[in-house]
């Protein structure tokens, strides 16, 4: 029975509830009445039910889709202004037990290479990372319980977090690894990881449980719940997502909101991200052979429902996705995106040999961070390197506080302004420099308190003379 505040998945994601859900969405698609009083109560900021938004998912009326599209990038605008966060993946190790059929890691796979990365492995690829400007990582990996150990995790997070190379450093690792224990997630806590990543992949039972047919993986109860062992874990950064493509996005959609709502019943804090992979072709891999890809449209129209369903969640978009695509979904309620991405174990340091490839997937976006960089300013975008609610403690309820008492903006805008500017000043190319300080000077002009205005007139003026203090609110 659907129950929100259950412990167990079968009822917190619970089938009956999905199915009713998408039949009240057909039954009320075109039912005005109803669509306005969903998009009135969105307008208040304070979410929509899976219910709700199942209708405006399901709702064909263009004039009604243009006005879900301008209250979404309005939405957008209120609590994330135009700060975009940047971060970067790191494979460290393909070797994975499980079966999953979409997958290029799955066990039967015998003609991807298998790595794994040493400690030595990562300094390097960290500190390659570091010369590009980035701050913020996802680790990445397969499960293999033997070689992909608690331990090994453990030592990585800590060798990454002790690279301080120029003035490059880490200062925030996510990670998105296979469910694991209470015990293993507080670890990770301990270890001072940033949000913890699990996708679900597929919300429906019937099909996770076809699609993951060998390994701990095809567990899925295990899987549902990992989010729930990961915050009594003390981890109340998480973040949720499914790939779409493997099953009908609307179920997905509804699942994934359900998740939600789950979590800030039980733990008082929804979730923290939610990511959108799209499945992609990879080795071994033929996205074709799966039914239910989704179009751009699609796509986009589902971010749109996510944002204005959970405004006080970031929301994430990989290099899975082109240039043209990430234009449209940034406009609409992406908060993250990654830059200059390698999906294989490796690759930042040196370039794999194409016969060698270790890659996840085909990567759609293939610019170096400059050119990301430079592309979103250009579209009046402040990319932001920040991580200091992180390191501040400002994370789980704490964080989302902050967001809802509309405080970001004297506190992550200044932020991402002083962040991309040392960015700025250790990284860019020329043009991408004198870009941005132009629009810095234009941008430091909407910290609305004047305090905290000079604050950072100063630092940033500091920043310059290449004067560095750790500079934060
Ligand atoms: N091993 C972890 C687990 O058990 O969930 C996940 C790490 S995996 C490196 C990250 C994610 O990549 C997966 O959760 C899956 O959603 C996604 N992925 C796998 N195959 C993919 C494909 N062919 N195209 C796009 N994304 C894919």
């Amino acid at each position: 029975m659907y129950d929100v505040n259950s412990k167990h998945a079968d009822d917190f994601i619970n089938h009956e509830e999905i199915l009713e859900t998408l039949a009240y969405a057909d039954e009320n698609k075109e039912n005005v009445e109803l669509i306005d009083a969903i998009i009135e109560k969105a307008k208040k900021r304070k979410g929509l039910t899976h219910r709700e938004a199942s209708v405006l998912l399901a709702c064909p009326i263009e004039e009604k889709n243009q006005e879900i599209y301008k209250l979404a990038e309005q939405i957008k605008k209120d609590f994330y202004g135009n700060r975009i966060v940047m971060f970067a993946p790191l494979y460290l190790s393909n070797y994975c037990i499980n079966g999953c059929t979409y997958c290029p890691y799955h066990m039967k796979n015998k003609h991807i290479p298998r790595k794994q990365l040493s400690q030595e492995d990562i300094r390097r690829e960290v500190i390659a990372l570091q010369d590009m400007g980035h701050k913020r990582l996802a680790l990445e990996a397969g499960e293999d319980p033997v070689r992909n150990t608690m331990d090994y995790y453990l030592q990585s997070i800590d060798t990454i977090y002790s690279i301080k190379h120029k003035n490059g450093a880490i200062r925030r690792v996510n990670i998105n690894i296979a469910a694991t224990t209470v015990d293993n997630y507080r670890l990770l806590k301990e270890a001072g990881i940033g949000t913890y990543i699990l996708f679900q992949e597929t919300y429906h039972k019937e099909s996770y449980l076809e699609l993951h047919p060998t390994g701990p993986k095809h567990d899925y109860n295990y899987h549902t719940e990992a989010m729930d062992r990961a915050m009594e874990g003390g981890i109340d950064d998480v973040g949720l997502g499914v790939l779409f493509g493997l099953d009908k996005y609307r179920y997905e959609f509804a699942g994934l909101l359900m998740h939600a709502e789950h979590l800030e019943a039980a733990f008082g804090v929804g979730p923290h991200t939610i990511s959108v992979p799209r499945l992609k072709h990879a080795d071994d891999i033929n996205p074709e052979e799966f039914d239910n890809g989704i179009d751009d449209d699609t796509f986009l129209k589902i971010i749109a429902c996510i944002r204005i369903a959970v405004p006080y969640t970031g929301m994430i978009i990989s290099t899975r996705e082109g240039r043209k695509c990430r234009e449209r979904a940034l406009h609409l309620g992406i908060s993250q995106i990654s830059g200059a991405s390698r999906t294989s174990v490796g690759g930042y340091y040196e370039p794999e040999p194409e016969d060698e490839s270790s890659e996840q997937f085909d990567v759609s976006d293939n610019r170096t961070l400059d050119e990301v960089v430079h592309w979103l300013m250009e579209m009046g975008y402040i990319p932001s390197f920040c991580t200091a609610c992180y390191r501040e403690g400002r994370t789980g309820d704490r964080f989302m506080s902050l967001c809802k008492s509309g405080q970001i903006q004297n506190c992550c805008h200044p932020n991402a302004l002083m962040t991309l500017k040392e960015y700025l000043m250790d990284y860019a190319s020329p043009e991408t420099k004198a870009l941005g300080d132009r629009l810095i000077e234009k941008e430091v002009l909407n910290v609305p308190n004047e305090k905290v205005r000079k604050v950072v007139l100063e630092n940033l003026r500091l920043i310059e003379q290449d004067n560095r203090r750790d500079f934060r609110f």
